[in-house]
């Protein structure tokens, strides 16, 4: 007997659970955009994005998806020829990366694999190795969104000070702003992107580019068309400026709304609540694996994603347990995503439960009780009381 319906908890990596503070913040007339509370409300924005990013520096804003971001930051900082270093930690550092060979750039990969971080000591000797310092911007995701890892920032930095190297740092915060603590000008970074869909709780459609001063210097030898150029966007002359056209209405009323709630709770306190919720997460992954093929991807904790976590299950187990669970329970898991090898070239023994942006406990305890329900109904080994270990970390919260 199917029990899925009721309200349904979207447990994949982007788009999140949208908050409905946020919905009812979008359900209204269309605005003008020449004057009125919409200008008046958007003047007002910049402030807590920098609050939620750590910065006290500019941002742009675009209306794109984070793919968007991604070329908005390259076109701004680089020109065709020029060269960038990719950190891969999984997928979408290799995407970023892509984008920019789009451009016209040369990327330059060092792939750490998809089961850990960067390592700093491998960084620093392509550093090394860059003596005539071509590279002009090294491009890491904080959170890489298919494998789950946390990439440390700080670190970066520190190795890049170390060898004298001018290249910009530049980190995709896509999946991990508002769920993993960020601080961007405490940890030197020069250039942070991220979009509306994950930890900012509103829909796809917005892109958003934090920019020091080391990048906006890169920006005047940098051949951006107009469309992308942050300068006008970031201090606009005039309302029109800030989106380079018409301004996505509906999208900047939700971002007010999640950005008013984001400032209500604390950004410790939500980066606090994510840290117990995905403790709670793997608790019950541990305590299924000592009798099964489940497993976190990522081993070592203090690499893990407070935002998202990849967990192994075993060839075809991933698969079968998401549509187990779509069509049982209302729970909608993240697929598998770039896991494949020979043997399982989908990734089908892989699956993500985004625990990124407006979830409680509530929301996290059902799906992993409803994970450890389709593991009975499926017959996938597992360790008994993986339910009950997540209770005992949100108890000791
Ligand atoms: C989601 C995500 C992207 C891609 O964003 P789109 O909005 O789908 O273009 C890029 N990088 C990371 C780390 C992501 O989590």
């Amino acid at each position: 007997m199917p029990l899925a319906n009721g309200r349904e908890y979207l447990a994949i990596p982007g788009p999140s659970v949208m908050p409905d503070r946020v919905l009812q913040a979008m359900h209204r007339a269309a605005p003008n955009i020449y004057e009125g509370a919409l200008p008046d409300m958007v003047d007002g924005m910049a402030p807590d994005l920098r609050m939620v990013a750590g910065t006290k520096h500019q941002v742009a804003i675009y209306i794109a998806n984070g793919h968007g971001g991604w070329e908005a930051a390259l076109a701004n900082i680089a020109k065709p020829g020029d060269e960038v270093l990719a950190l891969c930690t999984g997928r979408f550092a290799h995407g970023w990366a892509d984008a920019a060979e789009q451009l016209g750039l040369k990327a330059h990969r060092v792939d750490f694999g998809r089961h850990g971080a960067v390592d700093v000591d491998a960084f620093a000797a392509a550093l090394a190795a860059d003596t005539e310092h071509k590279v002009r911007a090294v491009l890491v995701c904080h959170v890489d969104t298919a494998s789950s890892v946390l990439n440390q920032i700080k670190p970066l930095r520190e190795a890049l000070d170390a060898a004298g190297h001018p290249a910009l740092l530049c980190v995709d915060c896509i999946a991990s702003l508002a769920c993993d603590r960020f601080e961007m000008d405490a940890w030197g970074v020069d250039l942070m992107l991220t979009a509306s869909q994950k930890g900012l709780m509103t829909p796809p459609g917005l892109a958003f580019v934090f920019f020091g001063p080391r990048a906006e210097e890169a920006r005047k030898r940098a051949t951006p068309s107009k469309y992308w150029d942050w300068t006008e966007r970031s201090r606009p002359e005039w309302f029109y400026q800030y989106f380079g056209g018409t301004a996505p209405t509906h999208h900047l009323f939700a971002l007010r709304e999640a950005l008013n709630m984001l400032k209500e709770e604390g950004m410790e306190a939500v980066w606090d609540r994510h840290t117990h919720l995905s403790a709670a997460v793997w608790a019950a992954v541990e305590a299924w694996g000592q009798g099964g093929p489940i497993c976190c991807n990522i081993e070592d904790p203090k690499l893990r994603s407070h935002a998202v976590t990849a967990i192994g299950i075993g060839k075809e187990n991933g698969t079968r347990l998401r549509r187990w669970l779509i069509e049982n329970t209302g729970v909608t898991l993240g697929i598998g995503l770039g896991m494949a090898t020979e043997d399982d070239p989908n990734s089908d023994g892989f699956f993500r439960i985004a625990h990124m942006g407006h979830v409680n406990a509530h929301m996290v305890l059902g799906a992993l009780g409803a994970i450890e329900t389709a593991m009975i109904a499926l017959g996938i080994d597992h360790g008994r009381g993986g339910v009950e270990a997540a209770a005992r970390v949100i108890a000791s919260a």
